[in-house]
């Protein structure tokens, strides 16, 4: 497994340093703002939905390694990807790093992430991109904050 946890942490170095999607989508048809206070970390989300379809997704911010990475391959992930299946990855995803699914199955790349549910306080660096989309997605919030998701404060607990 040690090889295994190596690997992951070179695919998410690797997209923390050249974060894929890392741009402003000039005619985005939803955007959002994410920050997590606990770890500063702060992105804009741009999505350009092609119908159900998101047709185009890329993001600009700062922030860790974790939340840059989960960022740069949730864009490569769900770009040509429904609604509907956005939604699904999102709640695997989470389940994925707040521990209550181990497997990684159907996550793809996205399984880079599952040691995160170690380290509690990193959960919220993993899934800031996720709400962020959520958000862009359903039109709820201009910005949001991980501090308001109690799903995330539970596991950090
Ligand atoms: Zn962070």
């Amino acid at each position: 497994m040690a090889d295994l946890s190596g690997l992951y942490q070179e695919v998410i170095l690797d997209h923390s340093k050249r974060p894929r999607n890392f741009r402003v989508i000039d005619d985005a048809t939803a955007r959002a703002e994410g920050y997590n206070p606990l770890c500063g970390d702060r992105l804009t989300l741009y999505v350009r939905m092609d119908g159900d379809k998101i047709g185009d997704i890329a993001f600009k911010g700062s922030g860790c390694a974790i939340s840059t990475a989960s960022a740069s391959i949730l864009t490569e992930t769900l770009k040509g990807k429904t609604r509907g299946e956005a939604e699904v990855l999102f709640q695997t995803f989470h389940d994925l790093v707040t521990g209550k699914n181990h497997s990684g199955n159907n996550l793809g790349k996205l399984a880079v992430f599952s040691g995160v549910s170690e380290f509690p306080a990193r959960v919220k660096c993993a899934t800031l991109s996720w709400h962020t989309l959520k958000s862009a997605l359903t039109g709820e919030a201009e910005q949001v904050s991980t501090e308001a998701d109690d799903a995330d404060d539970q596991a950090a607990r």
